[in-house]
């Protein structure tokens, strides 16, 4: 496995890859979840490049910029032991270089939901992401579905400036408890550990309403507020039953409907989705 920082030697060790070139962006500070998407990378490419890039930009003020958790040296170990062939650190000078005014902005899809709670963090992703995809030129590109969101945007930004990048979306990783894993779970102490499984449990609350017949979106969304309520050390923030394309409100619920819902755990701002089939 070999590991790049500079712009320049990622072009030139990218010239050298066997094709297809698989490619997964991350922030570091891997758990089972981001391997998952390599060991995804993995099956369908020839060669598995990652990124590992706290990128500045997709922070709001008072977000956890300067404390997100960082260790790259067991970021390197993890990924060499799961198979990766290139790791690309790249540092926020070059990303970032000082008069930088270039932005890829995707206007629809980034409006409801996290965009409405964290505005401009859309404009840092699809920013940081179209140049991760300039750089490294993947043939395909593997996103957690834990980000639903994210993901549907990332989608609509492959296709409006057309790269020509297959982007796979890889199931979410949980823990046996059903807590999706997350870089942030750190973040937790013991109680408010045990209460986070509220997100899932108000998922699946509301999925089970659906499976018995319940098509109402406001029916949904007030089953997962009221399982999200159970439990004392839990804020929610918002909860949503949407159309996973265009992620907006859904009155009527069908097949292919996201539920997504953002939970306060103290300081600790949680996020998960489910799919209703
Ligand atoms: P991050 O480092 O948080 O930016 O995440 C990097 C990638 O890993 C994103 O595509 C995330 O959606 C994905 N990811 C994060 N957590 C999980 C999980 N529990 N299961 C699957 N993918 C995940």
């Amino acid at each position: 496995m070999k590991v790049v920082e500079s712009l320049e030697v990622l072009w030139q060790t990218r010239k050298g890859l066997p094709g297809p070139v698989g490619f997964v962006p991350t922030m570091g500070y891997l758990h089972q979840g981001h391997l998952q998407l390599v060991r995804q990378a993995k099956k369908q490419s020839a060669s598995v490049v990652v990124s590992i890039f706290v990128n500045p930009t997709q922070f709001g003020p008072g977000e956890d910029l300067a404390s997100y958790p960082r260790d790259l040296s067991r970021d390197l170990t993890l990924l060499k032991t799961t198979g990766a062939d290139l790791v690309w650190t790249p540092t926020s000078e070059e990303m970032y270089p000082e008069g930088f005014q270039t932005w890829v902005e995707t206007t629809q899809v980034t409006q409801p939901l996290e965009g409405s709670y964290r505005p401009g963090h859309f404009r840092g992703v699809t920013t940081i992401v179209a140049k991760l995809f300039n750089a490294v030129q993947p043939d395909l590109a593997f996103f957690g579905q834990k980000d639903a969101q994210q993901a549907a945007v990332i989608q609509q930004m492959t296709r409006d400036l057309s790269y020509p990048i297959k982007i796979v979306i890889v199931p979410t990783m949980r823990e046996g408890d059903g807590l999706a894993l997350s870089s942030r779970n750190i973040y937790l102490n013991q109680e408010q550990r045990a209460a986070a499984t509220v997100l899932y449990r108000a998922l699946r609350a509301a999925e089970s309403a659906y499976l018995d017949g319940e098509r109402s979106g406001a029916a949904l969304r007030s089953v997962m507020i009221e399982t999200i309520k159970t439990e004392p050390l839990a804020e929610v923030q918002y909860v949503s039953c949407a159309d996973r394309v265009s992620l907006q409100e859904l009155d009527r619920v069908t097949d292919g409907a996201l539920l997504s819902m953002v939970v306060y755990l103290g300081k600790t701002r949680l996020i998960d989705n489910w799919i209703l089939e």
